[in-house]
């Protein structure tokens, strides 16, 4: 909890910039990290003027746990109607330009917060106003104990692994592998996955995104392997390709190329970079190996409360990238009728480069 305090302090000083006195948050990702609260329900008020504590409005279901989780906050309860409750979020904060997150608000919610508000007498009544992305490009970087856990979720990701490499064998099937890793993620701390499992064996491969199958693994078969453990709400995100017995004659030139993509980004993505030239580095190794049009998606993103955060690495970012984000780094070639290699590692971007989290090694061919 020490560092609730300041994830405030980091949101207040890009209210000023974003011109509103006050930023009404809603979505439920950014309430967590600014509040700490980790309940299913609830709003945020934070104010420029530090004098005016944080407030925390939630249900009554949850005042016990909002007020246990965000002592810095005061807590309002959401009791009956929007009415009923929006005024005294609103009141005291008076005739000021209250910011609302126009990513994380339906239409429709907009409309009736719109209305509401408008019922409020003048001299009471903030002027909404539409704002973008300003806790997520606080949450962007990472603070201590953001680090720690993520850290900590990307262990149990090793682990999970390594369980599922040494046990698994041909013949099981693609959930079958999805079900040991995540059994085996829960089993020792992870509170969920952070994504359903990708196991991709052969052409299935092909699909950057493919949902696991009941179909057998064969040996010699490319196995894409995308996985992350949750741990106390932070994600983890690494991929790793493998095969089952000796892999056919294609896989280790493929398989190369990613690598050497993967590494080259590695060792030259610095802060300062955008994302665009970060991706290019990668993008190059496989273009110049004759791969280019099989490498469809973007290098990486950033990772924390949500497996995809600010900031995007790829052809059409427009992020620049800073010491503190913590990021993955995933080339992939990708042909359709033979399969796929991704590989991917998640690592904190510091003053003096990238630094993986991930443990789990990668095959090595010795040419
Ligand atoms: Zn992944
Ligand atoms: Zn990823």
């Amino acid at each position: 909890m020490t560092s609730t305090p300041s994830r405030v302090e980091r949101i207040r000083e890009r209210l000023t910039e974003a011109d509103v006195d006050a930023l009404l948050i809603t979505d439920p990702y950014n309430r967590r990290y600014a509040s700490g609260f980790s309940g299913s329900n609830g709003w945020l008020v934070i104010a420029a003027d530090d004098s005016r504590p944080p407030v925390l409005a939630t249900d009554f279901r949850y005042l016990e746990q909002a007020a246990q989780e965000s002592p810095s906050f005061e807590v309002v309860q959401m009791k009956g109607k929007m009415e009923q409750w929006w005024g005294e979020l609103a009141r005291p904060l008076g005739r000021v330009r209250l910011g609302f997150e126009s990513g994380a608000i339906t239409v429709a919610a907009h409309k009736q917060l719109r209305d509401i508000n408008a019922k409020l007498p003048a001299g009471q009544r903030p002027a909404l106003v539409q704002t973008n992305q300003i806790v997520e490009s606080v949450r962007a970087c990472k603070d201590e104990t953001e680090l720690a856990l993520l850290r900590r979720a990307a262990q149990l990701t090793d682990e999970s692994f390594a369980h599922v490499e040494s046990t698994m064998e041909a013949g099981w099937t693609e959930t079958r592998v999805s079900w040991e890793i995540e059994q085996y993620a829960r089993s020792h701390g992870a509170e969920a996955m952070a994504f359903e499992s990708i196991v991709a064996a052969g052409p299935w491969g092909a699909r950057p995104h493919a949902r696991p199958r009941d179909e057998a693994i064969g040996e010699a078969e490319p196995i894409v392997i995308d996985m992350g453990a949750r741990y106390r709400g932070y994600c983890a995100d690494m991929t790793r390709t493998i095969v089952l017995g000796p892999p056919d004659v294609q896989f280790p030139r493929i398989y190369d190329t990613v690598l050497a993509a993967h590494d080259t980004a590695a060792q030259m993505i610095e802060p300062g970079m955008s994302g665009k030239v970060a991706d290019q580095l990668a993008r190059q190794v496989i273009v110049d190996a004759g791969y280019g049009e099989h490498f469809g998606h973007g290098l990486g993103h950033g990772v924390g409360l949500q497996i995809h955060e600010t900031p995007h690495l790829g052809i059409t970012s427009t992020d620049t990238l800073e010491a503190g984000m913590v990021i993955t780094i995933e080339p992939g070639i990708y042909l359709p009728d033979w399969g796929g290699v991704r590989i991917e590692d998640m690592g904190l971007l510091e003053e003096d480069g990238f630094h993986s989290f991930a443990g789990t090694p990668k095959l090595r061919f010795v040419s």
